[in-house]
């Protein structure tokens, strides 16, 4: 079976970690005979400095047409003065809409070799493995009618509209279940159901879904409490999941338990697990093109591609265990550097990723 990869560098440190992730996806696409075909195409600014878009209709079109899509970054300053609608990051929220991506799925794992750069004390996240599952094109960033307007009195009022339908709580549900059914087994549906009604439908949906997934136990909590619990007792979670703003809030908050932005994931999928990958952080312009940044959020995010989108998780975890190891032997890209440990470049850390593998 062939299957084909869409890669999109983007710009900034995009195109450095991709090159990195590619050689990596190579290396497994070979040892596990996965007939995995791979293609590039431009999206964000250097989408817009050769086509003046940044989501080219040619990008679009091979994204569409590909099984998974591995994107490094986008946005830089060169590209800040442009009007909101033109910006590199545009293309971005395109490739989300026009493939219908509603789930993002944001593991926070914390390395024990990286203990130390949390922050909070080593045995409060000493092993911590959580997953966010977060919906991503509906909710109050995109609830109609929305806007500010004048009122009779002359005053202005900003409105948005918080609105979740029946299925598109059931389909991030069901992705939730599914998560936590190949993990844990235990799912914490994050809400505000006892202010906004549209949480109280979220919350039904959630539970009558728990009938079908009786191997997963379901637990509810307000977004609240779980900001608090996230901080303070981050291990009692498997999986989370919640709406667009809730999740944002709470996924970044996760990401800083694990103390390292260049070390995590993330999958953006739609209802088949067809998905576009990409590290949580962006294109880090102050570091690019000088040979520093960390590639393993990116490597790390080529892993949750074979396992959700290409059905390879037995390369996945040979990817995660090299990652593991490169920590092991010492090795550090600058932004996870410590005392008494070996300053790496990003190609290097590559080089030890592929050795390892
Ligand atoms: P965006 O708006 O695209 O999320 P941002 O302004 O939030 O971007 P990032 O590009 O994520 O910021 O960078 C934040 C900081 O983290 C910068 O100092 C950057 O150098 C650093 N950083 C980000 N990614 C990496 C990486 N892979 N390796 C090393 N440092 C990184
Ligand atoms: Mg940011």
């Amino acid at each position: 079976m062939s299957r084909n990869v869409l890669i999109l560098p983007g710009d900034g440190i995009g195109p450095e970690i991709v090159a990195q992730a590619e050689r990596v996806l190579a290396s497994v696409n070979d040892r596990f005979q996965l007939g995995i075909d791979t293609d590039h195409a431009l999206v964000g600014g250097s989408a817009i400095d050769a086509d003046g878009v940044p989501l080219p209709e040619a990008t679009l079109s091979k994204a569409k047409a590909a099984d998974a899509i591995l994107l490094g970054a986008v946005g830089g300053p060169k590209w800040d003065g442009l009007e909101m609608a033109k910006r590199p990051e545009k293309g971005l929220l395109g490739l989300r809409s026009e493939l219908n991506l509603f789930g993002n799925l944001r593991p926070a794992i914390l390395y024990p070799q990286l203990a130390d750069a949390s922050s909070l004390k080593p045995e409060l996240v000493s092993g911590l493995d959580l997953l966010i599952v977060r919906e991503l094109t509906g909710g109050i960033y995109f609830g109609q009618p929305r806007g500010i307007r004048e009122l009779e009195n002359g005053e202005r009022e900003g409105f948005n509209t918080y609105v979740y339908s029946e299925s598109e709580i059931r389909r991030i549900g069901r992705m939730a279940f599914d998560a936590a059914r190949r993990r844990g087994g235990r799912l914490c549906s994050v809400d505000k159901a006892n202010v906004l009604e549209v949480t109280v439908l979220w919350r039904e949906i959630m539970n009558e879904l728990a009938a079908e997934y009786p191997d997963v136990e379901l637990s509810h909590m307000y977004v609240d409490n779980a900001a608090m619990q996230l901080v303070r007792a981050p291990k009692q979670f498997d999986v989370m999941v919640t709406g667009n703003m809730f999740g944002d809030i709470l996924s970044d908050c996760a990401a800083m338990l694990t103390g390292s932005i260049g070390m995590l994931p993330s999958a953006s999928l739609d209802e088949n697990n067809k998905g576009m990958y990409e590290p949580i952080h962006g294109s880090a312009p102050d570091i690019a093109g000088q040979n520093l940044a960390n590639p393993l959020a990116t490597i790390l995010s080529v892993a949750m591609m074979l396992r959700y989108s290409l059905d390879a998780a037995e390369a996945a975890e040979a990817i995660e265990a090299a990652v593991g190891q490169v920590l092991d032997q010492g090795l550090r890209t600058a932004d996870i550097h410590a005392d008494g440990k070996q300053k790496v470049t990003t190609e290097e850390m590559g080089d030890a990723v592929l050795a390892a593998l």
